[in-house]
């Protein structure tokens, strides 16, 4: 597990500054921007974007697309969409883990060796922090192991909070 840690890190601050392979956009099932960081994302890259998204005819909860990164740093965009939180009996557990194995298997497709994740569906899709982020690193840590050519995995946190709460679950792993 040292090595797989090693291959996972906490940041804090603004996804779309990233250098990364690609960044992933917390989108809604439209894939024609949002607020939040969907909206954060839209604005950093570009009209271009949301001209190649029209072309994707919107995303399932789960599921993920790819795109160009426009005028971000990050030369590609994984677009996915989280659950809405209804009270944790609509799957929304296996719904979120999907996003974040369906974007690391873009990645590794795409041979992509470095991705960075917002925090998915904990913003105005309601998804509790703590349930949300111990989803991301064991689905992360699990997809890793499958995909070697995957070198490095942010985990974006917005809020000290939730960088702190990322911090701590991945000292566990
Ligand atoms: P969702 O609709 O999936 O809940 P949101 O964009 O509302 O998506 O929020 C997802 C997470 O992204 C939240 O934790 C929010 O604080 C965080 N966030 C918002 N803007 C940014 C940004 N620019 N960079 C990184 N994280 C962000």
């Amino acid at each position: 597990m040292n090595e797989i840690k090693n291959r996972i890190c906490v940041y804090q601050g603004n996804i779309v500054k990233l250098g990364t392979d690609a960044i992933v956009n917390a989108a809604n099932t439209s894939l024609l921007g949002g607020g939040g960081v969907d909206g954060a994302i839209h604005a950093a890259a570009g009209p271009e974007l949301l001209e190649e998204c029209r072309g994707l005819h919107g995303c399932r909860v789960g599921q993920a697309k790819l795109t160009k990164g426009y005028r971000l740093p990050a030369p590609y965009i994984i677009h996915t969409v989280g659950p809405i939180w209804q009270g944790g009996g609509q799957q929304e557990a296996e719904l979120l883990a999907s996003c974040y194995r369906s974007s690391m298997e873009i990645a590794a497709e795409k041979r992509l060796s470095s991705i960075a994740f917002p925090a998915i569906s904990t913003g105005v899709y309601g998804y509790p922090r703590q349930e949300a982020a111990r989803i991301a690193i064991h689905t992360v840590a699990e997809a890793l192991q499958q995909h070697s050519g995957i070198k490095k995995v942010y985990l974006v946190a917005w809020d000290k909070e939730t960088a702190l709460l990322y911090q701590s679950l991945l000292e566990q792993l």
